[in-house]
């Protein structure tokens, strides 16, 4: 594996924490291929700060949820730099907060579909392609779990929480079955992070009023879930692998 990753693919990289990882590789030189499902406004401006920081940037556009669409995702980042060094699982949903017994099927789907069925997805196309058993150069995989996984998210978003869960297990197997075959896998757990995906829950006050009550006593921004990926994902974590790293202010 290269010294630092130099090719990365970062699902949901337009807002939020994918964006910010995608400025903080692109600070490291680094090829990102800048994954969004419909903001291309937003993933056009993640591209050119990506290469105002020092790097090159792919619009990669697609529906983690759409097999089709992540496998084109993939061979367009083939057809630009001829390989992937490392993913970025981190698109993910929330739906507005309610008890269990409101939620319907659709809303239960499309979470899991987006959260679960979307990282697999990923990940197994970054495996296939970075694998040493299948000629790949080894790597690196990042998995955005949430602190929901641990706290369940009751009366808001029980799927989501266990969309998380999955995610975590997720991690812990892809690391015992791809770290024979050059890649380590990790996750971060983030906690109350100021970003838009609380308004996308119809709830944009959340990470604020939550944040004040974590023991820092404030929400987390962006960058510094950011660095914790970086940091994951570079050789100085070499002999970090199947981690579940919180960045959730210890609540
Ligand atoms: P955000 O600001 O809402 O951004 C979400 C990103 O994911 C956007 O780039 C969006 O693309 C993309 N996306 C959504 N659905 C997608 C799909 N089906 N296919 C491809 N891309 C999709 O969210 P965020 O807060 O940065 O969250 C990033 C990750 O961190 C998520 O997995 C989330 O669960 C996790 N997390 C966040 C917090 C927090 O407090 N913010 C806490 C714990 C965990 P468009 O711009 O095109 O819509």
């Amino acid at each position: 594996m290269s010294i630092e990753p130099r090719v990365v693919l970062i699902t949901g990289a337009s807002r939020g924490i994918g964006r910010a990882t995608a400025v903080m590789l692109g600070e490291q030189g680094a090829a990102v291929g800048v994954n969004y499902v419909s903001d291309r406004a937003a993933a056009q401006l993640t591209a050119g700060e990506v290469e105002r920081a020092g790097g090159r940037a792919f619009l990669l556009p697609g529906d983690v949820a759409d097999e089709a669409a992540v496998l084109s995702m993939f061979d367009t980042l083939d057809a630009a730099c001829g390989r992937v060094d490392a993913l970025v699982n981190n698109a993910g949903i929330v739906a507005p907060s309610m008890p269990l017994a409101q939620m319907d099927a659709a809303r239960l789907k499309r979470m899991f579909d987006v959260n679960v069925l979307g990282a697999y997805l990923c990940a197994r196309e970054a495996a296939r392609r970075m694998s040493t058993d299948r000629g790949g150069r080894g790597g690196a995989i990042v998995n955005v779990s949430s602190a929901a996984s641990r706290l369940g998210s009751p009366n808001e978003y029980v799927d989501y929480a266990g969309s998380k869960g999955a995610v975590d297990t997720m991690t812990i197997g892809l690391a015992k079955e791809l770290g024979p075959r050059g890649i380590r896998v990790n996750a971060v757990r983030p906690g109350l992070i100021e970003t838009d995906i609380h308004a996308s829950g119809g709830r944009p006050e959340r990470a604020a009023v939550l944040g004040a009550q974590t023991p820092l006593g404030r929400p987390g921004k962006a960058e510094e879930v950011a660095r914790a990926i970086v940091w994951l994902l570079s050789d100085a974590a070499s002999y970090v692998n199947g981690a579940l790293l919180d960045v959730s202010a210890g609540r």
